[in-house]
Order: structure tokens, then sequence, then C-alpha cells
């Protein structure tokens, strides 16, 4: 069965027998349709508790993706089990976990075959509406958007009091769509009574500053002064104009109009039976790729353990969640788990990707060179985890085409070096086939009253440059920055508009510690190119650009969307 056919043919509980489980009241829960619902968080009664995070993450993955919301689903699954168990560790038994993810995003959804609701028996349900619509959550950010968008070209029509100059407006339209037709665009045309002409584009809904805000916000009021801060564009003397510069008190009031609902976190279920928040959706490279800090934050209320993911591997959405969602959160993280799985690390030992599926096939010996020679990518991501003062789990995904020999090899490798580790057979057996890990992690978990050791590694007196020169050097190895002319630039405007201090929000490959995909395993010694700085003061970083980054992706040649249909009955076939 498919991940589609397995969510479908799953008996749902109501949302609300859901939500009455998890310690949600009754008029908390606001339903759309029979298993998903909004919980409103004013309606939560008292404090609650005060879950400790455990961040899924991963080393550098393969195309395919190497499993962080399939662990991350069938690891709270596989606690939730284990707190009912017989032999449960005594600190264990009796607890709770929930589960918060992202929500998926249209583009890829139709564009590259895979969803973002975990995968086999380890998903979020009912997959079908997560993956489409939804509570419509990213419809209400796009409409938010484009409402500014609409304001601000109104504003250049009307006569442009605040002086802005059209082509600082770096602002794009926004469609939760993959369509690279509209990456560059020109808009105003046809004459005085239409618009003022400039070059403008669209970017996707998840790579917009308003989705990066909407994730970061504690709240309505913080979601509001955080819109305010939107840098639109400069005027004609270079001063950035804001949200709040627009109209008689900014349009922030506005947008959070449009957001008020959405900003409430949809609750949903796995195929275990746990609770799970999915809500927002940001980019992992020119955002910092974890689900809204309201959903971890209300499920810290409910549950004693919250299971989260950040995206792309540890490197990129790991280092953000350490040095930023935490702090703009409020919530020190517990542990990290790290998904590892042999073919990803076999990429990295210098496999080649046609071969990785027929692991099994062409024998043991030779997968285990490439992954014997692959685990120093893990070594590195494991030591840079370490870096954050908070113990670090291995979870092995079990695929498929995995061998026995390569398995016994990989876990075997971790106890050597001292690393709780364990094989995550969550895809083909759910929650079950997560009791080791959710062993293993119970084990290094600090207790609740203990104080988690996480740190930054950033520090407040930090510098833009002595934060990015951290980053490249101690998380990826590297052993230094180079600036081009006009990111220097840029980097002499920050200092001297007074943004030197601000937090930095890494883009860089996924594929690679380096700036190149192509450089896989754990280089050393590379030096990584800075290519632009992008002010970001709605979510409170700057964006640093490494590579290029697109934030509005095209369709493949064979989009997941030509084996999509609908009968007539309203079953949708070919979702994945
Ligand atoms: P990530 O969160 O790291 O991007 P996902 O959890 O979304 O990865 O998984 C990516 C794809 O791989 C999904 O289609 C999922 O069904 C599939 N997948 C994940 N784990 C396994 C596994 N152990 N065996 C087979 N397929 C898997």
């Amino acid at each position: 069965m498919n991940d589609a056919e397995i969510s479908a043919a799953a008996t749902l509980e109501p949302v609300a027998d859901v939500a009455h489980r998890a310690g949600i009241p009754a008029e908390a829960l606001i339903p759309y349709g029979h298993h998903m619902a909004k919980v409103d968080t004013a309606s939560l009664a008292g404090p609650g508790q005060n879950g400790r995070v455990v961040l899924v993450t991963g080393t550098n993955p393969t195309p395919a993706g190497e499993g962080k919301s399939t662990v991350t689903v069938g690891l709270t699954d596989g606690l939730n089990l284990l707190a009912r168990a017989d032999d449960a560790p005594d600190a264990w038994a009796g607890k709770t976990a929930m589960a918060a993810l992202r929500e998926p995003s249209l583009g890829p959804v139709f564009g590259m075959k895979g969803g973002a609701t975990g995968g086999g028996y380890a998903q979020v349900v009912p997959m079908e509406n997560i993956n489409l619509h939804f509570t419509g959550d990213f419809h209400a950010i796009t409409s938010a958007h484009n409402l500014l968008c609409a304001l601000v070209d109104n504003h250049l029509h009307r006569g442009n009091e605040l002086r802005i100059d059209p082509r600082t407006i770096a602002l794009k339209r926004a469609l939760d769509t993959n369509d690279r037709s509209l990456r560059q665009t020109i808009i105003g045309l046809g004459g005085r009574t239409e618009s003022v002409p400039r070059e403008s584009g669209f970017e996707i809904t998840v790579a917009t500053e308003t989705m990066a805000v909407f994730c970061l916000a504690t709240g309505l009021e913080d979601l509001k002064e955080r819109l305010s801060r939107i840098i639109i564009g400069r005027t004609y003397d270079r001063q950035p104009v804001t949200v709040g510069d627009l109209g008689l008190h900014g349009a922030q009031g506005a947008m959070a109009v449009l957001l008020k609902d959405a900003l409430k976190p949809n609750l949903v279920q796995t195929l275990g039976g746990s609770a799970a928040f999915v809500h927002g959706g940001p980019f992992a490279n020119i955002a910092h790729g974890a689900n809204s800090i309201t959903a971890t934050n209300t499920a810290r209320r409910l549950a004693d353990v919250v299971v989260t993911e950040a995206g792309f591997g540890a490197d990129l959405g790991g280092q953000k969640f350490m040095d930023i969602t935490a702090v703009a959160g409020g919530f020190p993280p517990a542990a990290t788990v790290i998904v590892a799985t042999v073919r990803a690390l076999k990429l990295n030992g210098g496999m080649s990707p046609e071969d990785l599926d027929t692991g099994a096939e062409h024998g043991d010996q030779p997968s285990l060179e490439a992954l014997e020679a692959g685990v120093a990518n893990l070594a590195r991501h494991l030591e840079n985890m370490a870096a954050y003062g908070v113990p670090v789990v291995v979870a092995v995904n079990r695929f498929p085409q995995d061998t026995e020999a390569e398995l016994d090899w990989l876990t075997g490798w971790c106890a050597r070096r001292g690393v709780p580790a364990a094989v995550a057979d969550v895809w083909a057996r759910g929650g079950e086939g997560a009791l080791k890990v959710a062993r293993r992690l119970v084990e290094v978990l600090p207790a609740e009253e203990e104080e988690s050791g996480w740190h930054s590694l950033w520090t407040d007196d930090m510098t833009v440059a002595e934060r990015i020169e951290t980053v490249v050097t101690q998380i990826y190895g590297g052993a230094g920055v180079e600036y081009t002319p006009a990111a220097r630039y840029q980097l002499d405007q920050l200092v001297a508009e007074g943004w030197d201090h601000l937090p930095v929000c890494m883009a860089k490959t996924q594929y690679s510690f380096t700036d190149d995909p192509a450089v896989l395993g754990a280089p050393e010694g590379f030096i990584v190119t800075v290519r632009d700085l992008a002010l970001r003061p709605g979510a409170g970083f700057v964006v640093a650009l490494t590579g290029s980054v697109m934030t509005m992706p095209g369709l493949p040649r064979t989009p997941a969307a030509d084996s999509m249909d609908v009968d007539s009955s309203g079953h949708v076939t070919g979702l994945f």
C-alpha cells in the first residue's frame, strides 16, 4: 500500500476525542470537518505543563529525503506506546508525547513526488487533506502577503507620499504553486489609470517573510509587531520603508485580520493515535524551516515531550532551530535525534545515486565500504549537535533495501563512539518500530525539573560577520568566509544602519557542509562564499545567501500532478 492508501484505510478517531485525550477542553476546539481542528489557545485552561522539546534533524540527505518527518511521527507514537508498556522506564511511565510538524506546501506536493506528512505507518492523518488545502492557513498567508503588495502598489499609484523608490521594492507577490514563469514579471502596465510600471515577480508562499513572521510570532500582538517591521523597499535617499509606515497606522493590522484564525494551531492525529500539531511551514533555506512557535508552545502546555522537526540537515535546519527558533520560542531543546540512513551515508561515502536502491542485491561488502567512508558525515553532525549542550540520539531510519549487515555496522559504529542509537523501523511498523529509539531517548532526556544544558553558539554581542564565521567554522567545518563585493557592501550597510546585532539565517545547499552541493562527506579546509545579505527585520534575522537560492521553484519534467486524479465519488489517486 502507498502512503495515501494506508492513510485512507486507517480508522480515524473523531478530532474531539483526540483533543479530549490531549487535555484540550471542548470550548478550545474549532473543528474543521471530522478529523482536523484549530485550537483556540486563549481558551486553554491555566499554564498547563512545560513539555520538553525534542528536535528531530538529520545528516546531509539524498534528494528523496531521509525521513525526518516520518521518524518524528513514528517516534511520537513510540514514546506514547512506551509510556503505557508494562516495562516502561520509571521516568517515562504514564507520560505523553505530541508531535509538532510543518504544513506541506502545494508546490512540492504537485511538483516532486513526496509529501510532508511522514510515510508508511508513520503519518499524520488525514494525509490527503493535510497535503492539500488543510485548514486554509497557506491561503490566508498568501492573501495577507498579497494584500500588502497591493497596498504598496496602490501607495505608488496614489502619489507615493513615502517617496519609495520603485526599483528598491524587494517584496514580491506570493503563490503556493511551483511556477517558474512568474519568477520575473513586469507589473502595472496599461497607462496612467492602471499603476506604476515596475519590475517584480512572484515567490512561493513558504519563502515569504510573511510566512517566517507567522511561524516565529508568539501571539497576535507579536505577529503585528513583527509584520510592521518588514521592509518594503527604500526611499530615494535609501532610507528603509516598513509595513508600519504604510497608510494611517501601517498595514500590519489589515494583514493580521487575515491571519488571526490561521494563527491558531491545527490539531490532527498520527496513525498511532497520538495528537499532533501541523502548523506553518517556512522554507528551510531563506527562512528557519520549523513549524510555528504557537504550535510548539501549545503542545508544550499539553504534553510531557514535544517531538518536532526542522527542515534539511543538522547543519541547516538543526543549527537554525538551536540558534534562532529555540531563542524566539523561549524553549530550550532537551534532546536532539539525528536521523541517519544507510542510503544517505553511502551517498556521502561516494556511492553513485543509481546504486543506492540496489544495496542488498549488490551484496554487503561494497555497500559497507561506502557506508564506512560516508559515516564521517554523521560524525560531524553528532559533534555539532552535542556542542549545543543537549544529549543526542541517532535514529537509523530503516529502508526496505537496507541489509542487516549495514544496519548492524551503523549501530555498532555508534555504540563504539558511546552514542545512544537504535534502528527506527517506523515506516514499516509505526510506533512499535520506534520503541528502541524511544527507550534510548528517555534514557538521556533530562528530568522535568532539571534545566536543559542548551546554549546557542552565538552570544548577544556577536556581529553578523562573527555569527556567520561561527557557523561556517564550528558547524560546517570550513576554514573561513569570503564575501562577494556586493555582500561586503551590504555588510557595511548593516553596520551603518545598526542591524549588525541580528541573528543570521544561513541559506545554503542541503546536500553538503560546503556551499557546493557536489562536495559530500565531511570536507575540510573549504571557504564559504556569502553572495548576498538580505535584511528581514520582521523575522528578526539577516539571511546570508551562499550559492543560488530559488524562492519560486519550477516544476520538474514529469510533475507529480501528471499522475493525480479524482473519481466521481471524490476519491483521489496519485497523491503518493
Ligand atoms: P524528510 O522529512 O527528511 O524530508 P520524509 O519523512 O518526508 O523526509 O520522507 C521522505 C520520503 O521518504 C517520504 O515519501 C517517505 O514516505 C519516504 N520514507 C521515509 N522513511 C522511509 C523508510 N524507512 N522506508 C521507505 N520510505 C521512507
